[in-house]
């Protein structure tokens, strides 16, 4: 009688522990694969573990995005734009895109919508709860929390650096850094239709340095000043850098806007290759997963591009593909435009000038993600100076020869 209870007991708390399939980290590459499972018919009915240290939606992220594969994510999107503005060697350089559009989403949205879309999965579980680290028991993935471990065939996490971590080669090891005000202010200043994606035309003092403005109304923008350097700055730094750029550019002064929202980031720009799987049956997701392209920071597309074929795989009984976020051709252009950025900011602000003023945008938008082939590639590359590339490809021959 004894034997048949423990028994009872213990199969039930292998059925309180064990799923199908375990989400750790419900960011944007959680949340993401969460959202592509709900889309699949045969994934959705699984038993689902979603664990993240806090699954209340904040809206302290504002993911942009341009793609060309019709992503459908018209539910989600806050803002668009149709025209971008550059502005380098105090020129400035507007297009209207033709091939794309540049999209913004609020992480807060993203999450409530998509855990709103979860209210009727019982099958769904949420915990939150620190998520320790994770190994992996005969074909299982296992993931030890502060609330205990859990196990399934995979695991998806984006919350841990892979365990090999500082054992990747890295040349350079980079930040993207930024601290950014959304305000409102009483006259009507801004174009809501068109985005400064980068405005160079900044003291340059800290490494690389721009601002980055999406207007959201004629009266609201998100304004963040942004570097690509070794190190962040004193927080005072950045806003000091806003404030000047508001009173410079917009002719505002501190009593005509009002700050309703900040938001910061340091997203990495390394040349490092990351490992897909954490261990046997856990996979790297996200940033985590090297993602993040390294000479932009743009992951969000990537992210969906990267859900959309684990959904496709587990669909087909499959172990999900372990393809890298970047082909041969094009991490060795992120290695020479990284080594650039790193040793020479003048020669780097004259690059993204001669690339805006002589290129299409769609064609650079093209570029940067990486769907762009050979020949518009070359013809991309005859724009620019040459002679500091070929200087990067000498500095970077012992990964570029060596597979990168
Ligand atoms: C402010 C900001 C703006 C960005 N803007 C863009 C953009 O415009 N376009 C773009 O393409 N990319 C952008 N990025 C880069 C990238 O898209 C985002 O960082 C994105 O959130 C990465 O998704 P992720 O799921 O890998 O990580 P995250 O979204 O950070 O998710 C990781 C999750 O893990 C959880 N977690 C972490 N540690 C633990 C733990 N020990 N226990 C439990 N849970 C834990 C966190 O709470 C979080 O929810 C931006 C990044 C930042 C920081």
């Amino acid at each position: 009688m004894v034997e048949f209870f423990l028994i009872f007991i213990f199969q039930n708390m292998d059925r309180d522990t064990r799923f199908d399939i375990i989400i750790a980290g419900a960011g944007a590459a959680g949340l993401t694969l969460l959202w592509y499972i709900l889309h699949s018919p045969s994934l959705k009915t699984k038993e689902i573990l979603v664990l993240d240290k806090s699954i209340q939606p904040v809206n302290d992220k504002t993911w942009c995005y341009w793609e060309s594969n019709n992503l459908d994510l018209s539910e989600f999107i806050h803002h668009s734009w149709g025209e971008l503005e550059v502005g380098a060697m105090g020129n400035y350089i507007s297009q209207h895109l033709k091939d794309y559009s540049y999209n913004c989403i609020r992480n807060g949205d993203y999450a409530e919508k998509i855990l709103s879309q979860t209210k009727q999965y019982s099958n769904i579980t949420f915990k939150e709860t620190g998520i320790r680290k994770f190994f992996n028991v005969d074909d299982l993935g296992v993931v030890e929390t502060d609330a205990g471990t859990f196990k399934a065939p995979f695991i998806f996490q984006s919350v841990l650096k892979p365990p090999d971590f500082n054992q990747s080669k890295v040349d350079i090891s980079l930040l993207q850094h930024f601290i950014g005000w959304e305000i409102e202010t009483d006259s009507e200043l801004f174009n809501p239709d068109k985005a400064v994606f980068m405005d160079f035309n900044v003291k340059q003092y800290n490494g690389v340095t721009f601002m980055y403005v999406l207007p959201m109304s004629s009266n609201t923008a998100l304004i963040e000043y942004t570097l690509f350097s070794g190190s962040l700055l004193d927080e005072k730094e950045y806003e000091t850098a806003i404030t000047s750029y508001l009173s410079d550019r917009y002719k505002l002064e501190e009593s005509q806007y009002k700050i309703v929202r900040k938001e910061r980031g340091a997203i990495p720009m390394e040349d490092r290759q990351f490992s897909t799987w954490y261990c046997k049956n856990v996979m790297n997701v996200g940033t985590v997963g090297g993602l993040t392209k390294p000479t932009t920071g743009y992951t969000f597309t990537r992210i969906h591009q990267q859900s959309k074929s684990i959904v496709s795989d587990l669909e087909n009984g499959l172990k999900p593909t372990t393809e890298k976020a970047s082909s041969y051709r094009f991490r060795v252009y992120d290695m020479m435009l990284l080594h650039l950025l790193d040793t020479d900011p003048k020669m780097s602000l004259k690059i993204f000038h001669d690339l805006f003023n002589r290129n299409r945008f769609d064609s650079i938008l093209r570029f940067l993600e990486e769907k762009s082939n050979l020949l518009q590639e070359l013809s991309i590359f005859s724009s620019l100076p040459y002679t500091p590339f070929f200087k990067a490809i000498y500095k970077m021959k012992h990964r570029i020869f060596t597979g990168a």
